[in-house]
């Protein structure tokens, strides 16, 4: 599952959150200028691209853990 979800809808493509992932993990894409994470499985849901984000269209998605 992906660590975060991003609302195409609301994205305005302003990229903050591409320049502003500590661990540089989201990417614009090139032909829809949205962006996307690009090395999911290295997002340690710092949550800065949530707080960042101008549009409030990301969601950090939190795994389950069993115990
Ligand atoms: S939660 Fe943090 S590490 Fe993960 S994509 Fe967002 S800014 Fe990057
Ligand atoms: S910061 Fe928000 S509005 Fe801007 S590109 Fe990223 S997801 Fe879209």
């Amino acid at each position: 599952m992906l660590p975060i979800k991003i609302d195409y809808k609301r994205c305005n493509g302003c990229g903050i959150c591409e320049r502003n992932c500590p661990g540089d993990l989201i990417y614009m894409d090139q032909v829809t200028k949205m962006p996307f994470v690009k090395y999911p499985e290295e997002c340690w849901l710092c949550g800065a691209c949530r707080i960042d984000c101008p549009k409030e269209c990301i969601q950090i998605i939190f795994p389950l853990i069993s115990l």
